[in-house]
């Protein structure tokens, strides 16, 4: 497998390389938009950065690497959901195909049980559009031993909705993951689904309940994650974002980016392939990973 992207042992060589101060910050700029920061972030960034080592005068580039580890880490807030105890949270789950959003719903389900020791946990299939979809929550429901309320494929997604509401109800269930579905034919369509469901879990909802609305970008894809942060969030008003697949290829500039343009705050972090790859977002540890690779 391939190191992981590395912006600090770049910064380092570049430093090494002894170049002149101007096209060392040109550099600087090619690095942070390769790490997937975007162009207008790494301009913005390294802006702030040559005001501020022209102020400070760091005395090596582990100075301005902290610099540098500043400026990212202001749009990097943590955000895990606070659920609340002897009441209903229900955590809606968005994301397009493939970016990891079932797999994740199953990592969260395995957290809670985990970490809470929670035992009521249901999750729902919302996502009717795919057949495939609904057989991969219901394989993950039997691996953690939860619950799966499902309907037909094609079913109206806001009525697994509303079931899922109403058994969780009945059981007196703690905490409800619904899954959507991930199709984005034209935004339009998307924002009236993700508006109906909204709807039905607000009614079914109060201020005793926990809802949260939790997008899954795949951290590997880079710009392409910000444009989705940006339609979902325009939809529904996202409340966190869970950072999926940041192991292996992840670069992660693309959540300072979210974070800088959108200011929503992250939850948790995907590392793997299992039902135990997941962590609760750490902004130094994220930053650590971003600059140090591992
Ligand atoms: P969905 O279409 O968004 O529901 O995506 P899936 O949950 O089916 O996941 C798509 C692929 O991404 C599967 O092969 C998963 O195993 C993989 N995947 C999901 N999360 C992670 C992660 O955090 N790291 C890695 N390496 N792979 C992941």
């Amino acid at each position: 497998m391939a190191a992981k992207f590395s912006i600090g042992n770049r910064i380092r060589a570049l430093f090494q390389a002894r170049r002149a101060e101007a096209s060392l910050y040109d550099e600087l700029e090619d690095l942070l938009i390769e790490a997937d920061v975007g162009a207008s972030l790494a301009v913005e960034l390294v802006g702030e950065l040559k005001a501020r080592t022209a102020k400070e005068r760091p005395r090596d580039e582990s100075g301005v690497i902290a610099i540098l580890k500043e400026l990212m880490n202001v749009h990097l807030r943590p955000g895990e959901p606070v659920l609340k105890h002897d009441a209903l949270n229900v955590f809606l789950v968005c994301g397009v195909n493939g970016v990891g959003k079932t797999t994740s719903i199953g990592k969260l389900a395995r957290y809670y049980q985990k970490n809470a020791g929670m035992t009521g946990i249901v999750l729902g299939a919302a996502d009717t559009f795919r057949a495939a979809a609904i057989d991969q929550l219901v394989v993950l429901g039997e691996r953690l031993g939860v619950r799966v309320v499902r309907q037909a494929p094609n079913a109206d997604p806001g009525a697994v909705v509303y079931d899922t509401l109403e058994s969780a109800k009945n059981r007196n269930d703690a905490l409800v993951i619904i899954d959507t579905s991930g199709r984005m034919h034209t935004r339009e369509y998307l924002v009236r689904e993700l508006a109906k469901i909204h709807k039905i879990i607000g009614g079914r909802t109060g201020p005793h309940t926990l809802y949260h609305k939790l997008l899954v970008i795949d951290t590997t894809t880079g710009q392409n994650a910000l444009r989705q942060a940006e339609v979902f969030h325009d939809a529904l008003g996202i409340d966190s974002l869970l950072l999926a697949k940041f192991d292996s290829s992840a670069k992660g500039g693309i959540a300072v980016a979210i974070g800088r343009n959108l200011g929503l705050p992250f939850s948790f972090v995907g590392t793997g392939e299992s039902l135990d790859d997941l962590q609760p977002f750490n902004r130094e540890a994220f930053l650590d990973s971003l600059f140090n690779g591992v």
